[in-house]
């Protein structure tokens, strides 16, 4: 059984890139445009892993991060923020604040799925590749 894959993200090119790719590779998606839909999603549990765009409408990626963490449904999984925040510092400063992980825009088709693999348990990644 591979993972369900929350992805947050209000760019709609964006989005569909990273479910298309995600469902290539055998994983299970959900969507949502907007950091409060998502954070309800996550709530509702049986989620995996989320991949959160950091600029989002009402909710915005890092207050999404601190409210995920302070619910059962998302302490204990990987949030990985999505972003296109370029500089070095910004990565650390997600980091700190306590994602998980980082994938930076734009998403590279031919690296993103494995990378979203290393934060998964081997027994939920997608086999093959
Ligand atoms: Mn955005």
């Amino acid at each position: 059984m591979t993972a369900l894959v929350l992805v947050i993200e209000d760019n709609e090119a964006n989005l569909e890139l990273m479910t298309y790719l995600l469902g290539a590779f055998g994983y299970a998606t959900e969507v949502a445009r907007d950091g409060l839909s998502g954070l309800e999603r996550l709530r509702r549990g049986g989620i995996d892993l989320v991949l959160c765009d950091i600029q989002l409408p009402g909710l915005d990626g890092l207050a999404l991060l601190g409210e995920a963490r302070r619910t059962a449904e998302g302490r204990g999984i990987p949030l990985l923020a999505v972003t296109a925040f370029a500089q070095a510092g910004d990565r650390e400063r997600l980091l700190a604040a306590g994602f998980d992980g980082y994938v930076s825009k734009p998403i590279e088709p031919e690296t993103f799925v494995d990378r979203i693999a290393d934060f998964l348990p081997p027994a939920l990644r997608a086999g093959a590749r």
